[in-house]
C-alpha cells in the first residue's frame, strides 16, 4: 500500500507555528497550559513516529524485523496517549484546586496501561495483537486493534461528558472547540479505516490542538495594563498552579497608604506616575514573574520556600522612607506589608485575599516597618468580620438594630433624670451569636457604616423621647454616643438638629458623648460642629475620662459640659490609697472647671456612697440597672421615679 503522507508534513508544520506561538507569548505557568504543553509534545511525537513509521514500512524488505515494529510500536503508544492527556487537560480546567485525585487514578490509567500492554504484546501474539507483520512483511491489523479504539473512543466520551456536565468553567468558545476536537477526532478515524492509505488521523488531532490554543486564556489577560505588571487573574493561576503542586510558598502583601490623597491634590495622572514607578520599583526588586498587582494599591509577591521576606521588605520599607517625585512636587507615602504563608495559612486565593485585607488594614499592621507575620486565626476572624458586616448591612435595611437605654441617676435630685443609648444588633441568623457593640461598633468606624448606624440610632432616640414623652418621667435627657467618622463629618450638625426639628424636640433633650479620639481627628471640622450643636443648646460629655492619653488637654480644648469618669478609673479606687486619691483629684479638677461628673461602672451601693461623698453629679452602672430595651427602660423609671 502507497502511504500518503503530506497530511502529516503539513501537521508538523502547524504544531510547529502552534509551539512557537504559544511559548513566545506564554507569561506565566499554570496548570491548564502545563497540561497543554504536554498536549502539544503529545501530538508533535505522535506525527513524529507515524512519519518514521511509515517510512520504515518501505525499507520492510531491507532490514531486520524487529527494526520494523519498533517505529511502528512507538507511534501507536504516542497515539493513544493523546485523548488521555487530553481528558487531564480538561480536568485541569475544570478544577480549580487538585488536578486529579488519588483513587481517580486507576480509574484514568488502568485503560491507557491496557493500551500499552497490547502494543507491547503485539509483536509476540502474531495475528492476534494490534498489529503484526506476515511472512512476506505485510503490515497487517489484528484484534485487538478495535478493543485499542473503543478504549480511545472511551477516552473521549469521558472528555465529552465532563464538558457538557461542568460546561460553566469554560468559555462559550473554549466549549466550542472541544466539540470540534471530538468531531475531528471521530471523522478522521472513520476515514482512516475507510481510506486506509491516508495518514490523516494525527492531522485532525493537530487541528483540534490549534483550535484549542486559540481558544485559550489570552495571555494579554494576565496583564494590568494600566500599571503594566501581572494581574490578580495571573495571581490566581500562580497560586493555585503552586499549592495544587504541593509546593510551598510565601505571599507578600504590599499595601500603599496615603495614595488618595494624592490623586485628590495632584491629580490623576501623577497618581498613575507614581503607582507605575512603584510597580517597576518591586518588579526590579522581586522579579517580573513574581510580582502582581492585586488593585489599585496593592500588591502581591510570590516568594519561594524559605525565601527570607526581610531581605526585600527592608528594601521596600527603605524606598518608601523616601519621597517620590511627581510633577515637582515631593510625596512621601507610606506602606504595610504582610506575609502568608502558603497553604499552611490560606491554602486558596479568596483566603489570601482577606488575610491580607486583614493583615494589611492600617490598624493590625506595626507602624515600626514590620512585616505582619499571618496567623491561621486571622482568617477566622477576618470572615466573622465580614459576616459581622454583612449582619450590619442587612441589620439596617431589615431594621436589625435596637436601641437599649442605661438609665443615670442625678445625685441632687435623687431620681433617674437621664440615660445612655447603647445600640445592639438583634441575632442576625447567621450563627454568630451575640456581638457586642465593642466589636461591631469599630468595625463599622472602619467601613464608614457607622454613618447609617448614627443617624440611626440618633433618629431612633428622638422618636423614643417625643412620642414616649419621657420628659414627663422626670427624663430630661438621653445621651447619644458619637463616632469619630461621624464627628468628621462636615455636615454633622445639619443631620442631628435636622432630625430633631422633624420631632419638634428641644436641643437640650440631647447631650452627644464623644471620646477624645474624635477629638484628635480633625480639630477644625470638631470644633465648629460642636459650636454650632452648643449654640442650638446641646450639651456635650466627654467619654471614656482615665483612659486614653491626653483626656486633660481634650478636657480643656473643647467645650466639654459633662465629664464621664471611665469604670475602670471608678473600680481603681477600691484597690488602693494611690487610686482613690487620683479619683479625688482628678474629680476636683473638674468640678473647679465647672463641668458636671457622670461615673460609669457604678455597681454598689459602697461605690456610689463614696463616689457622692466626692461631689459625683450622676451615677450610671449595674447598680440602678444593665442598658435594658424601651419598654423596660420605662418600667424602671418608672418604678424608681414613682410616676
Ligand atoms: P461606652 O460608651 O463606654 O458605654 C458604656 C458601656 O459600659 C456599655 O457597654 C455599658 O453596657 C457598659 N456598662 C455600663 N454600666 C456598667 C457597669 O456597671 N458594669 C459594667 N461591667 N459595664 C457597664 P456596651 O453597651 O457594650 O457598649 C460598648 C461600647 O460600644 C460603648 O461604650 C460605646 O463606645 C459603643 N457604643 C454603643 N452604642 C453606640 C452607639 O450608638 N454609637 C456609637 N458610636 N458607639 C456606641
Ligand atoms: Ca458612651
Ligand atoms: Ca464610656
Amino acid at each position: 500500500m502507497q502511504y500518503i503522507l503530506y497530511f502529516d508534513y503539513a501537521g508538523i508544520c502547524v504544531i510547529a507555528a502552534v509551539m512557537f506561538s504559544f511559548f513566545y507569548r506564554q507569561t506565566i505557568k499554570t496548570r491548564s497550559s502545563q497540561f497543554f504543553i504536554a498536549f502539544m509534545l503529545v501530538a508533535l511525537i505522535t506525527v513524529i513516529f507515524d512519519i518514521i513509521g511509515t517510512i520504515a514500512l518501505k525499507y520492510v524488505h531491507d532490514m531486520p524485523l524487529w527494526l520494523c515494529y519498533i517505529p511502528q510500536m512507538l507511534y501507536l503508544g504516542a497515539l493513544v496517549a493523546n485523548p488521555v492527556i487530553y481528558l487531564m487537560y480538561i480536568i485541569s480546567v475544570v478544577r480549580d484546586k487538585k488536578t486529579i485525585y488519588k483513587w481517580e487514578y486507576p480509574i484514568i490509567f488502568t485503560p491507557f496501561a491496557l493500551q500499552i500492554l497490547f502494543v507491547l504484546i503485539s509483536p509476540f501474539i502474531k495475528g492476534t495483537g494490534i498489529f503484526w507483520f506476515n511472512e512476506n512483511r505485510e503490515y497487517l491489523h489484528g484484534p485487538l486493534l478495535y478493543v485499542q479504539y473503543a478504549i480511545t473512543f472511551s477516552y473521549i466520551l469521558g472528555s465529552l461528558v465532563l464538558v457538557i456536565v461542568k460546561r460553566k468553567a469554560f468559555t462559550q468558545i473554549q466549549e466550542i472547540t472541544i466539540y470540534l476536537y471530538i468531531a475531528i477526532n471521530i471523522i478522521c478515524v472513520v476515514l482512516q479505516m475507510v481510506v486506509p492509505e491516508l495518514l490523516i488521523q494525527q492531522f485532525g488531532i493537530i487541528i483540534a490542538v490549534m483550535l484549542i490554543y486559540m481558544s485559550m486564556q489570552n495571555p494579554e489577560d494576565y496583564i494590568d495594563k494600566k500599571q503594566g505588571a501581572f494581574n490578580a487573574l495571573a495571581f490566581d493561576a500562580v497560586f493555585n498552579n503552586n499549592v495544587v503542586r504541593g509546593k510551598k510558598i510565601g505571599v507578600l502583601g504590599v499595601r500603599i497608604n496615603g495614595l488618595r490623597y494624592i490623586g485628590d491634590t495632584l491629580g490623576e495622572e501623577s497618581e498613575n506616575e507614581i503607582l507605575r514607578e512603584i510597580v517597576q520599583y518591586l518588579i526590579r526588586e522581586a522579579g517580573k514573574k513574581r510580582v502582581f498587582v492585586l488593585s489599585q494599591t496593592k500588591y502581591a509577591i510570590i516568594l519561594n520556600e524559605g525565601e527570607d521576606s526581610k531581605t526585600i521588605t527592608d528594601k521596600i520599607y527603605g524606598r518608601f522612607s523616601q519621597p517620590f517625585v511627581s510633577n515637582g512636587a515631593e510625596i512621601s507615602l507610606a506602606v504595610s506589608t504582610c506575609l502568608i504563608r502558603c497553604p499552611d495559612v490560606a491554602a486558596q486565593t479568596k483566603d489570601a485575599y482577606s488575610i491580607m485585607d486583614y493583615c494589611l488594614d492600617e490598624k493590625h499592621a506595626t507602624e515600626h516597618n514590620e512585616t505582619v507575620v499571618a496567623q491561621k486565626e486571622i482568617l477566622e476572624k477576618g470572615q466573622r468580620e465580614t459576616l459581622i458586616l454583612q449582619a450590619m448591612r442587612q441589620a439596617l435595611k431589615e431594621n436589625g438594630f435596637e436601641i437599649f437605654y442605661q438609665p443615670i441617676y442625678s445625685v441632687s435630685k435623687k431620681k433617674l433624670t437621664s440615660a445612655e443609648a447603647l445600640v445592639r444588633l438583634k441575632d442576625t441568623g447567621l450563627g454568630l451569636g451575640f456581638v457586642s457593640p465593642d466589636e461591631f461598633i469599630p468595625l463599622a468606624e472602619k467601613n464608614g457604616l457607622i454613618l447609617d448606624i448614627g443617624e440611626f440610632v440618633f433618629r431612633d432616640v428622638c422618636r423614643f423621647i417625643s412620642e414616649r414623652k419621657l420628659g414627663d418621667m422626670g427624663i430630661e435627657n438621653i445621651h447619644v454616643n458619637l463616632s469619630v467618622v461621624q464627628c468628621m463629618q462636615e455636615s454633622l450638625h445639619e443631620v442631628l438638629t435636622g432630625i430633631m426639628e422633624e420631632y419638634g424636640l428641644d436641643y437640650s433633650r440631647i447631650h452627644l458623648e464623644m471620646t477624645e479620639s474624635a477629638a484628635v481627628a480633625s480639630e477644625e471640622t470638631l470644633k465648629s460642629n460642636m459650636h454650632k450643636l452648643i449654640e442650638k443648646g446641646i450639651c456635650f460629655a466627654l467619654d471614656d475620662y482615665g483612659t486614653g492619653f491626653s483626656n486633660m488637654v481634650t478636657m480643656m480644648k473643647y467645650p466639654f459640659k459633662l465629664i464621664k469618669l471611665d469604670k475602670s478609673m471608678v473600680w481603681a479606687a477600691s484597690d488602693g490609697e494611690k487610686q482613690m486619691s487620683l479619683l479625688k483629684h482628678t474629680m476636683n479638677m473638674i468640678k473647679d472647671m465647672n463641668m458636671d461628673i457622670v461615673a460609669e461602672g457604678v455597681e454598689t451601693a459602697a461605690q456610689a456612697n463614696m463616689l457622692a461623698k466626692m461631689g459625683c453629679d450622676y451615677f450610671q452602672g449595674y447598680y440602678y440597672s444593665r442598658p435594658v430595651n424601651c419598654e423596660n427602660f420605662i418600667k424602671t423609671v418608672r418604678e424608681h421615679n414613682g410616676v
